[in-house]
């Protein structure tokens, strides 16, 4: 299907940038996640950069942030000039309520200029909104959501991307679906994405000499990759039920393994099941998720540490932050396991029966 919507769009005549594939994605995309306004864009990094720039986030802002995400939120976030501060988590995986309304009351106790929060998703379990909302409207901050990788996932039957101020999402080659690489960002203010369009245009004011007030981007998605995004999004649900079902398999099968949990799903039914992954207590368990991971990839099965905190990343050194040492405790104990939707039966029962063999050579 990809194939002929690309070809299709080849054929059209729409290789330049801008087309009705872009449009129709947009629509389509927002859409299904209950949002008024999409604005499809080269990834979703830029969609998290002009999410900050369009809630006129800037230099010498102070933005609250997850610490346990991949660096591409702190890395908009700095894109901006603005500084991020990171928070630890809850059990979830997901930021922790508690430490962000200390940090925000720290913050204003200091008469510091906190704007935004940047809440993650982790792993495609959506925030809980409800609370890190009342914490914003307390402060006077904006909430944007990164849900790069919930897409597909609800939280009380409200899907992600329609949450917060404004949210984004990515089509990287590892996300859940792909335009191989793109983003989008979803917003119920056309202010916002009116302002994110433009900024994503070169800020081009609509003269025909091009008069220019502001420093643009050239963020836009193409046509050629926005009709790869239709046809994916039409399988989106089908690439959902898949991760499901590896979800289910794996669920049932460490079951009955003591010490093995699978980390941070709240209801399968509601999360996106994007990356499966366990967290170990080796003191129950008897072995390291390290042991297990050097396993597998003797066996040339991936597997994959969870994200490492954004405190303890080099780059960060000097950044704000409120940890109670949760995060850094995932990450140890943590492991995401193959759980693609282009995994074949063949492929999934190969890592089953792995696992099978690790846990049997324990006993
Ligand atoms: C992938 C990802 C992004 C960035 O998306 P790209 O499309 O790769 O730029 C941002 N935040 C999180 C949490 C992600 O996992």
């Amino acid at each position: 299907m990809e194939e002929k919507f690309v070809l299709d769009a080849i054929r059209s005549g729409w290789v330049a940038p801008l087309g009705p594939d872009v449009d129709g994605f947009e629509v389509e995309l927002a859409e299904r996640v209950g949002a008024s306004y999409g604005v499809a864009l080269v990834s979703g990094t830029a969609a998290l950069h002009l999410a900050l720039l369009s809630h006129g986030i800037g230099a010498g802002d102070v933005v609250l942030t997850a610490t346990m995400t991949f660096a591409a939120t702190a890395n908009a976030i700095c894109y901006t000039g603005a500084q991020p501060y990171f928070i630890d988590s809850d059990a979830s995986g997901n930021i922790s309520t508690a430490l962000l309304e200390e940090a925000a009351e720290r913050l204003v106790a200091e008469s510091r200029p906190v704007k935004a929060i940047v809440a993650v998703d982790l792993l495609g379990k959506v925030c809980n909104y409800a609370e890190i909302e009342r914490i914003a409207a307390r402060f006077g901050m904006v909430v944007i959501a990164d849900a790069a990788e919930s897409l597909g996932a609800t939280r009380g039957g409200k899907a992600a991307g329609s949450f917060g101020d404004t949210a984004i999402v990515s089509f990287n080659g590892n996300k859940i679906m792909t335009t191989s690489g793109g983003g989008m960002l979803l917003t119920g203010t056309s202010a916002i994405a009116n302002r994110a369009r433009y900024l994503a245009t070169q800020a081009r004011r609509p003269v025909a000499h091009y008069e220019h007030t502001d420093i643009g981007y050239n963020y836009r998605m193409s046509n050629l990759l926005a009709a790869m995004g239709r046809a994916q999004l039409l399988r989106l649900d089908e690439m959902l039920s898949k991760r499901r079902r590896h979800r289910e398999t794996y669920r049932d099968f460490f079951a009955g393994v003591q010490g093995v949990e699978i980390f941070g799903a709240l209801d399968d039914q509601e999360d996106n099941c994007w990356l499966t992954s366990v967290v170990v207590d080796s003191e129950l368990s008897g072995f390291t998720a390290q042991a297990l991971a050097g396993h597998m990839d003797a066996e040339n099965i991936e597997t994959r540490p969870l994200w490492k905190p954004m405190h303890l990343q080099p780059v960060f050194a000097g950044a704000e932050r409120l940890v109670d040492g949760t995060s850094e405790r995932l990450f140890k104990t943590g492991l995401a396991l193959p759980s693609g939707s282009a995994l074949t039966a063949e492929e999934f029962s190969r890592v089953i029966e792995h696992l099978s063999f690790f846990l049997a050579s324990r006993n």
